[in-house]
């Protein structure tokens, strides 16, 4: 194949991407564009006449590890005393890592280099920063992961790149004013602070952290948000039974994501919405159980709100991935209400007739 039919292959291909939400008629309308924010990458999932499957995965990292400073620390930190590093605190070395670039770095004043690259074999972007701060004595290791497989999309990286940029390391309280990273995250007990995005939460990581050696991780609390809408006809149809068939709709969409996987529907009030004035509301939880491992295996909290126009019910659902472990340890990134707000906020602005509670 030449190269302009391989172009002209792709671009079709595009075109059949983004028309099939006005290729028919009944077809619910999300406007992906104002759903999103710079952060978010929503994909269309699935679609058909009468429904939409849309999908945003982040699946993205941040990490911060400190201990001693090694007698071979050499005066300026180069690509090889960065590996060096990662193997000191991983305990073993990051042979996978094809590495795509690497930079001279400053954090908190100090001198830094940063190596960033590929994990092969498992879809990860990562970047390791290392640095040391004189004035507490310490070795720092940032490490920032990516998995762009499920479609994470790259500007996490920019955003996590801005949580380093807020750390303070050696007990001056830096005043940080940056929109993008609003959270003031304070460790007084291991004489650290740094800013993390609204939405993300931090934690210890290495159980025992001290000032001396430890370690803490940043995660995302929404992580995998899914939006199923769909009309219901209200002919023969009420509230109850529009949401009934909803939750199957998107329980088929669930399963067709991994093979021997399982789904199991957990609506309150035996799937029967709550009267709000003539708009609905259903809440509950959806437990997605994978053989193999699946990002977003694991309970996800939804909300589904229903209201009446044109002889339809419009039935508008949407969850939050509620993750209590990551990688073998307790985590806490259940989503809220204002994880919810949040959300709702957003489609609220991209689908007509959806209120914002
Ligand atoms: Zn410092």
């Amino acid at each position: 194949m030449n190269g302009s039919g391989f172009n002209r292959t792709l671009l079709v291909a595009a075109l059949i991407v983004l028309i099939p939400a006005a290729a028919f008629c009944g077809t619910p309308q999300v406007d992906l564009k104002r759903v999103s924010t710079k952060f978010d990458h929503w994909h269309s999932m699935a679609s058909g006449e009468d429904f939409i499957y849309l999908d945003n995965t982040t699946w993205g990292a941040f990490f911060i590890y400190w201990g001693p400073v090694p007698e071979t620390m050499p005066k300026n930190i180069d690509e090889a005393f960065v590996l060096e590093t990662v193997t000191r605190f991983h305990g073993e070395p990051c042979t996978a890592l094809k590495i795509l670039e690497s930079e001279k770095v400053k954090v908190h004043g100090h001198k830094g280099f940063s190596v960033t690259g590929m994990i092969e074999g498992e879809d990860v972007h990562t970047s390791f920063t290392v640095f040391r701060c004189d004035k507490s004595d310490r070795l720092f290791l940032t490490q920032i992961d990516l998995h762009t497989a499920c479609g994470t999309p790259v500007a996490v990286s920019e955003r996590l790149a801005e949580v380093e940029r807020t750390i303070s390391c050696h007990g001056v309280n830096r005043r940080i004013n940056n929109p993008k990273v609003p959270m003031k995250m304070n460790f007084p007990a291991i004489n650290l602070v740094f800013f993390i995005p609204d939405g993300w939460r931090s934690d210890i990581y290495q159980e025992g952290s001290t000032a001396e050696a430890g370690a803490v991780w940043t995660l995302p609390i929404n992580s995998d948000d899914k939006i199923y809408y769909a009309t219901v006809g209200t002919s023969g149809a009420d509230p109850a039974a529009a949401a009934a068939s909803v939750l199957e709709g998107f329980r088929a969409e669930l399963l067709k994501a991994g093979e021997g996987r399982t789904v199991e529907l957990n609506p309150e009030g035996d799937g029967v919405p709550v009267d709000l004035d003539g708009r609905y509301l259903l809440k509950g939880s959806v437990m997605v159980k994978d053989e193999a491992f699946a990002w977003d295996s694991g309970e996800h909290l939804f909300r589904l709100q229903i209201w009446e126009r044109g002889g339809n019910w419009h039935c508008l659902l949407y969850s939050i991935l509620s993750r209590n472990e990551f990688e073998g340890r307790r985590v806490y990134l259940q989503p809220d209400d204002s994880t919810f707000l949040s959300l709702e906020e957003r489609l609220a602005k991209a689908v007509d007739g959806f209120q914002a509670p």
